[in-house]
Order: structure tokens, then C-alpha cells, then sequence
């Protein structure tokens, strides 16, 4: 028998899995040495590229900036 809480635990723990994939598929990319954004293009240090980065720095905040404005709990 599945009650209210079954089918949250069973949310919560979808949802955490989903996040782990997503993030051990991020890892996995090899970084780039110049930004991902194709109206930008700047190199990325190799530092950045060493850890898999993507976008460029003033890229990466201000996706960073735009993804935390657009948050929203529960939705996927
Ligand atoms: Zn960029």
C-alpha cells in the first residue's frame, strides 16, 4: 500500500538521482579552452579547462546568476 509519504520519499529520491546523473555526466565532459557561448567565444584559463569548465568566466556567472533567479522548488 503507497500513502502520501511513499510517493514523496519515492519524489525526493527520483529527484536526487536525477541530479547525481546530470552531475557525474558534467564531470565527465572534458573542459574547453575557449566558452561554449557561441556569441562569446573568449579563451578560458587552463586552470578552468582542467576542471571541465564550459563557459568562460563572466559566461559561467551570469548563468550561474540567471539559473538561481529562475529556481523554483518541485519543478523539474
Ligand atoms: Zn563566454
Amino acid at each position: 500500500m503507497t500513502d502520501d509519504m511513499d510517493r514523496v520519499q519515492q519524489h525526493v529520491e527520483d529527484c536526487a538521482r536525477d541530479a547525481l546523473a546530470a552531475h557525474a555526466l558534467r564531470q565527465r565532459q572534458p573542459g574547453r579552452t575557449t566558452c561554449a557561448n557561441l556569441d562569446c567565444g573568449a579563451d578560458i584559463a587552463p586552470v578552468r579547462t582542467a576542471l571541465g569548465a564550459q563557459l568562460c568566466m563572466d559566461c559561467q556567472t551570469a548563468e550561474e546568476a540567471q539559473a538561481a533567479h529562475f529556481k523554483t522548488w518541485g519543478r523539474r
